[in-house]
């Protein structure tokens, strides 16, 4: 690639599904970018210590302070031993958001940590001018209004395989000669099934998912559907369109990751085999392309693409996000808060699979629950969390499901 060689990287989340994908594309096309820095949560130090020889960032941040000490020791005998220096290692969720911010115009940093905490991350990359590769959802569904104002045209380059197939096929399209986009969905482990089969279903069958390998929370979420449900205020966000022009297809086979409807009556789609690092890379390289970046579709044998429409009565997750984002101000807040207590109550055996969804809607249907201003800026965002967190917990507790 041309006029990059000085693009600095930051990657949060390194030790993830998409953190770890991420480090693979930059070692096959280390023409991308220089690492600069890494964060991760801590529990991992050994894979942070085999990340950091190989790919000697400058700066390391634990986010989790408890794991600090261990990965500080763990990385420095690394270093030592392989004779090369010591990254400068910070600690704690400031550290995070401060290695977030510290790039400028002509680098990258890819956010790709699970959940809300993500959002501070995502506002400091933004103010930075560094173009944000966005793996973290959850800082777009959160925090939408504060996330498209605080960056740039084209600044926020979308990582996750429906949003980045929309960013594709929007290409030399105008915002007017859209008339829907359609995002599809595989569906998940239980596709096909009705309410009272899901009654009993352990964490270990909802991580069984058809066609992805990803982290625990994207994991449930995608048995829930709630994943389709935030990647549609994704792509609201992310493409500035309302939520009654994005539509959700289930499509088994992964293979079509989302499509654009335009007025003339053409549907544009982006289809290639399900493979995380096609989207790591188209964001991170963007606008050049990577040869052989991922396995391309082979049509030398037989295949079918199918569709079929959302099963809303089983999966009602995308139904309450919708009311959520007609809604606004800190709805969509509370939706993803009281999602994360709920697949941890799950995960912890306090909640059952079919009360996850149910929880998510006692939230947003609690009489006293806060409703922010668009002007109480993230703060006004981080109360209405901090309520859905707390009220998420007294319902599960109270009702000890
Ligand atoms: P994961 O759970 O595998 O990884 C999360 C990473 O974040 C880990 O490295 C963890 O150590 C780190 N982390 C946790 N808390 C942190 C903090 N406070 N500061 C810095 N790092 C922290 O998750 P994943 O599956 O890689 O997903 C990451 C994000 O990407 C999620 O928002 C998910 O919805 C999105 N996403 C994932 C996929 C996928 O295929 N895995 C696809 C599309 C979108
Ligand atoms: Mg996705």
């Amino acid at each position: 690639m041309t006029g990059t060689a000085e693009r600095r990287l930051v990657l949060l989340g390194a030790t993830g599904s998409i953190g770890a994908q991420s480090l693979e594309v930059l070692a096959r096309y280390p023409g991308i970018a220089r690492l600069h820095g890494l964060a991760v949560g801590g529990s991992r130090p050994q894979q942070v210590a085999e990340q950091v020889l190989v790919h000697r960032p400058e700066r390391l941040v634990v986010a989790d302070p408890g794991h600090a000490e261990t990965i500080e020791r763990t990385v420095t005998v690394a270093c030592a031993d392989a004779g090369i220096a010591t990254p400068r290692i910070d600690a704690g969720q400031n550290a995070v958001i401060d290695l977030a911010g510290s790039l400028g115009d002509h680098d990258v940093v890819l956010n790709a940590i699970t959940g809300s905490v993500g959002l501070l991350p995502t506002l400091a990359a933004l103010t930075s001018g560094a173009r944000l590769a966005l793996a973290n959802k959850e800082s777009l569904v959160v925090g939408g209004h504060l996330v498209t104002a605080a960056a740039a045209p084209g600044q926020i380059l979308p990582v996750d395989s429906e949003h980045t197939a929309i960013a594709q096929a929007l290409a030399g399209v105008r915002p007017d000669q859209v008339s829907r986009l359609v995002v599809t969905a595989s569906g998940g482990p239980f596709r096909g099934r009705t309410r009272e089969q899901l009654a009993t279903v352990t964490p270990e069958q909802a991580l069984a998912h058809p066609t992805w390998a990803m982290g625990r929370v994207i994991t449930t979420n995608s048995a829930t559907l709630v994943n389709k449900a935030l990647e549609v205020i994704e792509a609201c966000f992310q493409f500035d369109l309302p939520e009654d022009r994005v539509d959700v297809v289930v499509h088994p086979q992964s293979i079509v990751h989302s499509m654009v409807t335009l007025v003339d009556g053409s549907t544009i789609a982006q289809a290639s085999p399900p493979d995380m690092r096609h989207a790591i890379g188209w964001a991170l390289a963007h606008p050049e392309k990577l040869p052989g970046l991922a396995a391309a579709l082979d049509f030398s044998a037989a295949q079918s693409w199918t569709f079929e429409p959302v099963d809303e009565d089983t999966f009602p997750a995308i139904a309450i996000a919708r009311a959520s984002h007609r809604e606004g101000g800190g709805a969509m807040a509370a939706y993803n808060a009281a999602n994360e207590e709920a697949v941890d109550a799950f995960f912890a055996g306090d909640l059952s699979f079919l009360g996850i969804t149910e929880l998510i809607r006692e939230v947003l249907d609690h009489p006293r629950r806060p409703r922010a201003d668009l002007t109480d800026g993230v703060d006004g965002v981080l109360a209405v969390e901090t309520w859905a967190r707390g009220a998420a917990r007294s319902l599960i507790g109270e009702q000890g499901r």
